[in-house]
């Protein structure tokens, strides 16, 4: 018998995020893909992700999501949606909008897709597609979120704040209503890969996030009963840590491109870990035992200050990838936590500026092809 603060209790996790390819038409230079993105050659087949899906539900995952890169790469993605179906889960497609027609999304439908999220750059098409780095992004975003609503099918639109866009998160909520969204997540760029690499450039002002804050509160009464809004607390101002995951290894699981299953989608960045393959290990055995999960799975890894803090059950001491970012070990406190001893660091680098071009998401020089031209 095991207690919860040990590395090898157990959990069931609730929910599936499959990266079905790192391949994408877009950008964004938020992007949450690693650095290192996975070749297509290396890409799980159909057979392989339909038996992935039935040990997911088997574990007790009750939704997937269908993600990338951009998942409209995948030739197979009716059948991939059909197997998700077949083995009893939720299926969410997240789409950037570009690689998905219309007539694509009918035959994903009538194949058992459940739900769809469309991101949005910007409510500005000019600017979005700077966003985005693909000039047309935001006019095919629309025409798809439109088509999603003439299925039938319910949509959420996804907002990335960050400093470009951060003044339009008004007029974002405006636009998620026009095109029929039913909820809008609304979350502040989380500084990893990517991300990191542009930080200087992503940043707004600490008064740019408590007006967007203050704003979301008031569009949340007016809208109420419309639309759902969910907002994400950008991580460098805030006094308390996130519940990343909702715990390492308590509630999801990650499978790459190729099949490497991952605690979160940022854990590669850890250095170190060594993460199982769904095509040598069942889901079940690696969710249970992997290196990996056990790494800081329930409470017992933790240093001080968390291992004796009251909240260290509701956000598990924050983000390792985070952690690991900021401050080089992966068991410190998350420093966005204001009793760790970083703390005041996180001042300093949210103060760094930089007016440079964005380093986009791309394949490195030599695979542009493995981006596909988009349908
Ligand atoms: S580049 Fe943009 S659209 Fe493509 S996977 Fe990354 S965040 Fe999604
Ligand atoms: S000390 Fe650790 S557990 Fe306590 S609030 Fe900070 S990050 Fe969370």
């Amino acid at each position: 018998m095991t207690s919860p603060g040990e590395r090898n209790a157990t959990y069931a996790p609730l929910g599936l995020l499959a990266e079905l390819t790192h391949r994408c038409p877009l950008g964004c230079p938020y992007c949450s893909n690693p650095v290192a993105l996975e070749p297509r050659k290396g890409e799980l087949d159909t057979a392989t992700w339909a038996r992935v899906f039935r040990e997911a539900a088997a574990l007790g995952v009750l939704q997937v999501h269908l993600s990338g890169g951009e998942p409209g790469a995948r030739r197979d993605l009716v059948d991939i949606v059909a197997a998700a179906r077949a083995a009893g889960l939720y299926g969410n497609l997240i789409t950037s909008g570009v690689g998905i027609t219309e007539a694509s999304l009918g035959k994903l439908a009538d194949a058992g897709l459940d739900h769809v999220q469309i991101s949005i750059q910007d409510s500005i098409p000019a600017s979005a597609d700077v966003i985005a780095g693909y000039t047309g992004a935001f006019a095919r975003k629309n025409a798809l979120a439109h088509g999603v609503v003439r299925l039938g099918l319910p949509l959420t639109v996804n907002v990335v704040v960050h400093r470009a866009n951060i003044e339009r998160v008004g007029a974002m909520v405006e636009l998620a209503l026009e095109l029929g969204a039913s909820r809008v997540e609304i979350a502040h760029v989380q500084y990893y890969g990517w991300a990191l690499a542009n930080r200087a450039i992503l940043m707004p002002e600490r008064e740019q996030v408590a007006r967007a804050a203050a704003e979301v509160e008031e569009l949340r009464q007016r809208h109420h009963g419309r639309i759902v809004i969910d907002a994400v607390v950008p991580d460098y101002y805030a006094r308390y840590p996130k519940p990343c995951v909702g715990g390492w290894g308590r509630r999801s699981l990650n499978v790459t491109p190729s099949g490497k299953v991952l605690p979160c989608h940022a854990a590669e960045t850890i250095p170190g870990l060594t993460f199982w393959n769904v095509t040598e290990h069942a889901l079940g055995d690696i969710w249970q035992n992997s290196p990996a999960f056990r790494a800081f799975r329930g409470t017992n890894w933790m240093p001080e200050p968390c291992a004796s803090c009251a909240r260290r059950d509701i956000d598990f001491g924050g983000c390792r990838c985070q952690a690991f970012a900021l401050t080089g070990d992966a068991t410190a406190t998350d420093p966005v936590c204001h009793l760790s001893p970083r703390h005041a660091e996180l001042a300093t680098l949210a103060a760094e500026r930089s007016e440079a071009a964005y380093t986009y998401r791309r394949m490195p020089a030599g695979r542009e092809a493995e981006v596909e031209t988009p349908a």
